[in-house]
């Protein structure tokens, strides 16, 4: 296996450069322009929420820690930190998320589900889908439901550059756009976890943990307030540049960060290493593809990359540290781990079903772009 001499993408054995380095300009992006753009998109919010105008989604990590940074400190907004339990934050994230709003004078709201019921869902992606991370869903359900109720008109996420993989120009999507935005992608998430639950034989089980995830969110959409804002998701890295991991590690040493797993990317949640490995045994190569694009930008130098591959037990056959904790967490021993990871995967109870699953697994992909704000407008789902 033949790596690019400039990232950390496969390249062929005739090559030396990848095609992406090959035909990769540097953005010509006027980043004044675009934060004055910015400041608009404030003024339009300012005030126009209840007691918050902003959620930032906020897990302790270097992205979110910079934009709820940026919000509260440089803005002075009107800013709630909101945190989703995926039952796999790190100690020292949490740490961080408590330090920070305290020192930064934020409220901080935790959404919790039932423990028990989370981690019988981690199971049944797993087992179903082989998926193990779902954070750019909770954070979309976690956040509707709040802004929803506490009448807070827009969301700020940290998605950085290197997730969203390029930089995208757009303009606020109107209120038609995001309520189809709501609507779809709590019922395509609700169906493909439906799905993913059929592992359980006992039907009673997948509905209580369906009910745990979307009962509440159900009872929102049946019972919508006459004032109804749907609230706006934006991405801050489509305004701001917080790239240069090393100037970023500087300022937020001053709001009392630490990094919580001596990376460059993905610090806070233990998934990372168990995402990684299942990704190098599909051949999958997404977080290549992220990191390669942090280096692309300057964002970090490839030896760094080629050091956080390995961090993310990417680049061996070897497998992560944690990989009990993760078997423990889903009920599960190493043996079935490996054998759910080798299974074929169109064990679906019809075949409606598995053509089901894959139309699904696409929209799934769809929304967690159009999450990010990779695709702001058009939202293509199955
Ligand atoms: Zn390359």
């Amino acid at each position: 296996m033949k790596l690019c001499n400039n990232c950390v993408l496969i390249i062929e054995d005739d090559q030396n450069i990848c095609d992406e380095c090959k035909s990769y300009i540097p953005d010509s992006i006027n980043w004044d322009e675009m934060e004055n753009k910015f400041f608009d998109v404030y003024n339009q919010f300012k005030g126009k929420g209840e007691k918050y105008d902003f959620i930032v989604p906020f897990t302790g990590g270097k992205d979110s820690s910079y934009v709820l940074y940026y919000m509260a400190k440089k803005l002075n907004a009107r800013v709630l930190a909101l945190t989703w339990d995926n039952g796999l934050i790190r100690e020292k994230s949490w740490e961080n998320i408590y330090r920070i709003t305290r020192n930064l004078n934020v409220d901080l709201h935790i959404v919790k589900w039932d423990h028990v019921k989370l981690r019988k869902l981690f199971h049944a992606t797993f087992k179903r889908f082989n998926k193990v991370c779902y954070c750019p869903f909770f954070v979309f359900l976690a956040s509707s439901e709040v802004a929803i109720t506490k009448k807070i008109p827009a969301i700020i996420t940290g998605f950085s550059e290197g997730q969203r993989e390029m930089n995208h120009s757009f303009s606020l999507a109107s209120q038609e756009i995001e309520k189809e935005r709501f609507f779809q992608t709590t019922s395509l998430w609700e169906t493909f976890f439906g799905i993913a639950l059929k592992v359980y034989d006992d039907e009673s089980i997948s509905k209580e943990i369906l009910n745990e995830f979307f009962e509440k969110i159900n009872h929102i959409k049946n019972n919508l307030p006459e004032d109804i804002m749907y609230p706006h998701f934006l991405p801050l890295s489509n305004y701001v540049r917080w790239t240069s991991f090393a100037g970023l590690e500087q300022t937020l040493k001053e709001i009392g960060w630490q990094n919580p797993a001596k990376t460059v990317s993905h610090s806070s949640c233990m998934i990372e290493p168990i995402k990684g490995y299942i990704e190098s045994k599909h051949n999958l190569n997404e977080l290549r593809a992220e990191i390669s694009y942090m280096i692309r930008c300057g964002g970090i130098t490839r030896d760094m990359g080629i050091e956080e591959l390995e961090k993310m037990s990417f680049n061996t056959n070897k497998p992560p540290e944690n990989l009990n904790m993760f078997c423990n967490f889903i009920f599960i021993d190493e043996n079935q781990f490996l054998k759910y990871l080798t299974a074929e995967k169109t064990e679906y109870p019809t075949p409606e079903l598995q053509q089901k699953a894959e139309q699904l697994k696409k929209g799934m992909v769809n929304s967690i772009s159009w999450i990010m704000g990779v695709s702001q407008h058009k939202a293509k789902f199955y």
